[in-house]
């Protein structure tokens, strides 16, 4: 059984083929330009194969609501050219098989659950700090959408006290990701995380910041396991700063896991999010499939 995979990014798309339990057989970058240009070089690729299911993890915000007139397009996105694209409906007119539809984080963390750092639990949250920040939060095998994806990227933390950077999220400057994304870190600092390992304040500061996020992604969903990637997170000194901020934070308030398996990096790296356009793809097919 072959199954297509894509996970969309702002500068590039990756498109892959492999099995139902997440084995990539053959993989193709495309660069990220407009519909008309990228979206037949994607149909080009696959109708090589014969596909029984297509899995998408994109870029969003889009809408994953299978009651919305809107279900399947890319909605309101920085991204001009994809703004309002009904990237379902272009699928589907291609190829005429089920589709799973979700962000690229919901699919990341789909396969960090299944075959990644949380596999054997029955809940984790995934985040990822890179360029931006998003998380997703899975669940005896249920992404959690409710009355649309989460974006738990924006949350609002409160300021280090040696932080004067204004933030720079367009919405609300100083929330989580304002502060403590990649760009946010390259802003504030001068220089990108990987060229300031050795400045001990900017990852102080840092996991000042990601604790407080995984503090309220803790309260409200009581997680069996937090799994964090993206690129400062491959700066591998700040496990124990945000472990070790996560603790002083929380206090003794709730019980959580030992916090060397509670806070854990990624075990997919690159590929989660192919993978889990080919497990959620797999599992649309089951659940499309009537059994007479
Ligand atoms: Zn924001």
């Amino acid at each position: 059984m072959l199954i297509g995979s894509i996970e969309t990014g702002g500068t590039k798309f990756v498109v892959a083929v492999g099995s139902g339990n997440g084995e990539v057989k053959q993989k193709l970058t495309i660069p990220t330009t407009t519909p008309e240009e990228t979206m037949p070089l994607v149909h080009q690729f696959f109708r090589q194969f014969n596909l029984e299911a297509i899995g998408v993890g994109s870029f969003g915000p889009i809408d994953v609501n299978q009651q919305s007139p809107l279900y399947g397009y890319i909605t309101s996105t920085p991204k001009l050219p994809w703004q309002n694209f009904n990237f379902v409906g272009a699928l589907k007119e291609k190829h005429e098989v089920p589709i799973a539809w979700t962000t690229d984080v919901n699919a990341a963390g789909f396969a960090e659950y299944k075959l990644g750092n949380a596999k054997g639990t029955e809940s984790c949250l995934y985040l990822t700090i890179g360029t931006g920040i998003g998380g997703s939060f899975i669940q005896n095998g249920e992404i959690l959408n409710a009355y649309s994806h989460p974006e738990m990227g924006h949350l609002l933390v409160r300021r280090h006290l040696d932080d004067d950077f204004e933030g720079l999220c367009p919405n609300h400057n100083d929330c989580l990701e304002g502060m403590a994304s990649g760009l946010a870190v390259e802003k504030r600092w001068g220089k990108k995380g990987f060229k300031l390992i050795d400045n001990e304040k900017v990852w102080e500061i840092e996991a000042f910041y990601i604790a407080q996020a995984l503090i309220n992604y803790t309260l409200t969903l009581r997680p069996e396991r937090i799994v964090l990637g993206g690129g400062i997170m491959k700066q591998k000194q700040i496990f124990s700063l945000v472990r070790g901020q996560f603790k002083e934070l929380l206090g003794n308030y709730i019980e959580v896991p030992n916090l060397e398996q509670y806070i854990q990096p990624v075990g997919l790296h690159n590929e989660a999010g192919i993978i889990g356009g080919l497990l959620l793809a797999e599992r649309e097919l089951m659940k499309s499939t009537v059994i007479y």
